[in-house]
């Protein structure tokens, strides 16, 4: 399938032959191609987007309804576009349309809600109001693991907001994000929305261009901080949602039982590619093992395979890349006398398949426990004291998020209480809505997205007085 870009209100097929390939990580196999895109189109998208901003900005009706319409267009292609984010990443069926449906509601909310205006003087002499103006261009970066569910967070908090947007999907991960500017191409004005495609050299065109007021990143600390020292050169305004190292603490008194499942799933869901997963397991010795047993027997039950494949639970990892720091990882945690209960190689088949794999026994100093995994390999470790689970797992230099598992909520929220994390669950983890802000602490990143704390990350505050006469 051949995907084209929007720019300017176009949509821009890639010239014969210079496509930028996107392949199928189940097989390996290209399965798509998208325009490379060089600096001058990235120039005239930008250049679109600060035309079309000041119009935008004044069209509040437009800014809501827009919106509203996009939504509309993903739930009633959510099929279509789920398979898409299937195809490119890897995922599950029903994990593609889940980013659909969420990437809706994800809208719908940003089109309700009321940006709030403040009057913080109002007596004899004058009036002093508090208003949130949009920054400009936004530039927004991707990364390859949800692909629809970031681009909404991202385009539903700048448009809402009044900005105009330039987004870059993942190379990876560009198709169902092209798809769906393409079907609300004629729904949004010109300018508002583009879609570049491009290899990784895009970025750094984007996050320095002078005519770029915000960069809102989702993606590797690596490339964040890159991205701070780029954008710093015209103080740019900045988001930068990036990696985790999520510990969750399990204490005595949980019943593995219970909570056994839930820890696979929040461990390895989406094959662990998810920056808010359980990174990190700390286990009360009380019931170390039997969590380690219920773990790998969910382990066990998992049946790798392909998005189409008939009774496939766990899929693939979505880049080749991400497989070689799994197994690097392993091979570390091996090398260092850690047991490896379940998993351990890469599976032999097509596709990047690693099947999840359960470790035991390592230091907290071994690189699978101190380094961002972003895959199906999970350390539990095993603690005598709640002070020192506490004091490990916020011995990191992330702080995404983090969570607490007991059959004691009160317990469990006075523990959750001394986690350094963005977002801290007692018996959950994980999970982005609408209405709840979201983003790390430390170097897990710099702001937040959702929630009315999200939104005002895309504007400027401005305050106005006016006489009485
Ligand atoms: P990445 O940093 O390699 O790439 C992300 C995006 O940045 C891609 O679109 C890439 O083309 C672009 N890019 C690369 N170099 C750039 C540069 N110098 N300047 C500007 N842009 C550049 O990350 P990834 O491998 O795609 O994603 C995985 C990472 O993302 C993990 O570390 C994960 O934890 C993190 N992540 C964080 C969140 C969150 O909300 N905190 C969510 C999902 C993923």
């Amino acid at each position: 399938m051949k995907m084209r870009a929007l720019v300017a209100g176009e949509l821009l097929a890639a010239a014969p032959g210079t496509g930028l390939p996107v392949e199928d990580p189940s097989t390996g196999l290209v399965i798509g191609e998208v325009p490379d895109l060089g600096i001058d189109v990235l120039d005239h998208a930008v250049a679109a987007a600060a035309r079309a901003q000041p119009g935008w900005a004044a069209d509040h009706a437009s800014r809501r309804s827009v919106l509203r319409r996009v939504a509309d267009v993903l739930e009633s292609h959510a099929e279509e576009l789920g398979a898409l984010v299937c195809a490119e990443t890897g995922k599950s069926a029903l994990g593609g349309r889940m980013e659909a449906v969420k990437a809706a509601e994800h809208l719908r909310w940003m089109a309700d809600v009321d940006l709030p205006h403040e009057q913080l003087v109002d007596d004899d002499t004058r009036t002093v109001l508090l208003e949130h103006r949009p920054i400009g261009v936004v530039a927004a970066i991707l990364p390859w693991n949800a692909p629809l569910i970031m681009a909404a967070h991202k385009a539903g908090a700048a448009l809402r907001t009044g900005n105009t947007l330039v987004l870059k999907p993942s190379p990876h991960t560009p198709l169902a994000t092209l798809r769906l500017a393409e079907l609300v191409a004629d729904i949004v004005p010109a300018g508002v929305l583009n879609v570049v495609t491009g290899r990784d050299h895009l970025g750094p065109a984007m996050t320095g261009h002078p005519q770029v007021g915000m960069v809102a990143f989702t993606g590797s600390v690596r490339t964040g901080r890159a991205i701070m020292v780029n954008a710093a050169a015209s103080l740019k305004r900045l988001t930068l949602e990036l990696g985790g190292n999520d510990a969750a603490i399990v204490l005595a008194d949980a019943d593995p039982s219970v909570v056994g499942a839930q820890l696979f799933r929040s461990a390895f869901m989406n094959s662990g590619q998810v920056c808010q997963a359980i990174k990190r397991l700390y286990v009360a010795r009380e019931v170390y093992d039997a969590v380690v047993a219920e773990l790998v027997k969910a382990a066990e039950a998992a049946r790798l395979g392909g998005p189409t494949e008939d009774g496939a639970t766990f899929g693939p990892l979505t880049t080749a890349e991400q497989l070689a720091v799994v197994a690097e990882l392993v091979e570390d945690a091996r090398a260092r006398g850690g047991q490896i209960r379940t998993g351990g190689a890469p599976a032999d088949r097509a596709g990047h398949f690693y099947p999840p794999t359960v470790v035991t026994g390592l230091e907290d100093t071994a690189r699978l426990v101190a380094e961002e995994q972003f895959g199906p390999a999970l350390p539990v470790l095993v603690f005598d004291d709640v002070a020192e689970a506490v004091e490990r797992a916020n011995s990191t230099e992330f702080g995404l998020s983090a969570s607490v598992w007991t059959s004691d909520p009160v317990h469990g929220a006075e523990v959750a209480e001394q986690l350094v994390a963005g977002s801290v669950w007692v018996n959950r983890h994980a999970g982005v809505e609408p209405h709840i802000p979201f983003g790390g602490m430390r170097q897990s990143g710099i702001g937040r997205e959702s929630g009315l704390t999200g939104l005002l990350a895309y504007t400027e505050t401005r305050t106005i007085e006016i006489p009485r006469s």
